[in-house]
């Protein structure tokens, strides 16, 4: 079986300002100085420079793109890890941060010419301040680890990505990533205070702090999300969430996916905003079911799982409510946990649903796409539409609170065409998000993946204007380059309108898309 995250099973990665395609070979002499240093800063087990070694990093989460760095470093502190960056600034040398890898979109992809500054060594959770409702971490800090840290003390870290055993708050705070519960609490974003940040020269320092709020531009805004593109982030002051006095999981079995829609938007608009609203349709819940034996509701067309948390007295009053407006809008089985056994089998459904669907197809593509809630049922109709048509069968597993769709597009890679036609759907599912006002990711980022959608949804002046932060960090685009933008649009260049193509496409070094 194959998995395939993202919008296409094969690519090269995208053109960036250094080099070209990051498929170049390391510069010999700039690398070896760069080498040099690195020794000089690091401990001998710091590094990894022999060939097999270095391809255990070639790839993230999205597997079908692979780049064997041309060196590896491992810094065990921020001093360690600046001195690296200062080394490839001094030198020209790309470098590309990477967490525990478990990247979407390619984000941490490693260039064949540069360096990849892994944060695995820097785990320290330094402080849990009850007090303050603060946590100070480490990057490679693992996010379950900052809950397990903080539970004794009664709080959590409320950002949970279905990755959060695996995952790194440095990546989450470079992806702002989200998971189940953010409808209720917010993006990594909302949960991040501060941040030790070493930029693109080499410098470490500190943006934002333990505070609410703090004067001037908010470049902690600007660095969370940018996907390791404006300097990499070696210590996050994270503010933690008070554990919620009561938890109730409500299983909703529906007829169809417009109905359970209905109810989701019935139940925000009735002013309730519950920790999660999650929905899966008839080709989700069947792999679920056949992986898991979680118990769904026979028959439906769709359900949605609803969690409610907070004061025990608000959860029952929000929770007769929601019960209510799912039978109004069609809801012919509702089952509510009552223990954590029960509660925990809910979850299990929807949690492997993913991997669940290699149960009923040989390969897939996961997608991540966006919409205004409201746009739901047209958009899950038209995904059924595009499905027929096509003959590709599509499976919906989604954040239904947020709008935050994964559709789950199906096919055999054995059979010839299959893949491309898998490709196409999933990239018209994005087309589908941006024309209902939506975005090309709701939470796995641009990466390498996305680049090219970039254009779909931006001008070139949206572009350019993004690409004037960027050149403001990291003038000599060292930092991660060939992510998130689709062409090399070079610091030097005045932004606005082009009278021409751009020059680099002229000499047809990069493509733009
Ligand atoms: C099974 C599975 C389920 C997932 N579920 C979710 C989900 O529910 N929600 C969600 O949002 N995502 C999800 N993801 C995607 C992924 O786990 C998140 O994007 C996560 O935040 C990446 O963390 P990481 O440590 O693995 O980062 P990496 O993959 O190592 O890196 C991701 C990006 O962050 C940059 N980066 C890493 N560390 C730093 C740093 N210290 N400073 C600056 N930049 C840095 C990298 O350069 C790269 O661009 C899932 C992934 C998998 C495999």
């Amino acid at each position: 079986m194959s998995v395939t995250h993202g919008t296409q099973t094969t690519a090269e990665p995208a053109p960036g300002p250094v080099g070209a395609s990051g498929q170049d070979s390391a510069d010999p002499s700039a690398m070896a100085a760069v080498v040099a240093s690195v020794k000089a800063a690091l401990p001998p087990d710091g590094w990894i420079d022999d060939h097999i070694r270095l391809r255990t990093y070639e790839c993230d989460g999205l597997a079908h793109y692979k780049a064997t760095p041309a060196l590896v470093v491992l810094p065990e502190n921020a001093e360690q890890l600046a001195a690296v960056v200062r080394a490839c600034a001094a030198h020209g040398v790309p470098f590309v941060a990477r967490g525990s890898g478990t990247g979407l979109s390619g984000g941490a992809l490693p260039r064949k010419d540069g360096v990849l500054i892994v944060t695995a060594r820097m785990r320290a959770i330094r402080e849990v301040r009850r007090q303050d409702q603060r946590a100070l971490v480490e990057p490679g800090v693992i996010n379950l680890d900052i809950t397990r840290a903080a539970t004794p003390e009664g709080y959590y870290f409320a950002p949970d990505p279905s990755s959060q055993q695996i995952c790194s708050i440095g990546g989450n705070l470079a992806e702002n990533s989200g998971g189940a519960h953010c409808l209720k609490y917010g993006f990594t974003a909302n949960h991040v205070m501060g941040a030790e940040f070493v930029t693109p020269q080499g410098e470490i320092v500190q943006l934002g702090g333990a505070a609410p709020d703090s004067p001037g531009y908010d470049l902690l805004g600007a660095v969370v999300g940018s996907e390791g593109t404006l300097g990499i982030a070696t210590a996050v002051t994270v503010k933690l969430t008070r554990l919620p006095e009561d938890v109730r999981t409500l299983l909703a079995g529906f007829a169809t996916t417009d109905e359970a829609g209905a109810a989701t938007s019935a139940i925000i608009g009735a002013g309730i905003v519950p920790a999660a609203i999650e929905m899966m349709d008839a080709l989700a819940i069947e792999a679920a079911e056949a992986a898991t034996h979680c118990g769904y509701p026979a028959g439906a067309g769709a359900v949605l799982i609803v969690e409610l948390d907070g004061a025990e007295v608000e959860v029952e009053h929000e929770l007769a409510q929601v019960e209510r407006l799912c039978r109004e809008k069609g809801a012919f089985e509702l089952r509510l946990a009552t223990d954590p056994a029960e509660r925990a089998l809910i979850w299990k459904g929807r949690k492997s649903a993913f991997a669940a669907v290699g149960r009923i197809s040989p390969d897939y593509i996961v997608q991540d796409g966006v919409i205004p809630r409201t746009a739901l049922p047209g958009v899950l109709k038209a995904i059924a539409e595009l499905s027929s048509s096509s003959g590709v069968r599509v499976a919906n597993v989604f954040h239904a609170g947020d709008g935050n769709l994964h559709p789950l597009v199906l096919f055999d890679d054995a059979i010839e065409g299959a893949g491309q036609a898998a490709e196409k759907v999933s990239g018209a599912i994005l087309d589908l998000c941006i024309s209902h006002g939506g975005s090309i990711t709701g939470e796995h980022g641009v990466g390498i993946d996305k680049a090219a959608y970039m254009p779909k949804m931006f001008t070139d002046d949206d572009l350019d204007t993004m690409q004037l932060v960027r050149c403001a960090f990291d003038p000599a685009g060292v930092a991660n380059p060939g992510k998130v933008f689709p062409t090399p649009r070079l610091c030097g260049e005045v932004p606005g309108k082009r009278k021409r193509a751009h020059p680099l496409v002229e000499a047809g070094v990069a493509e733009a898309f």
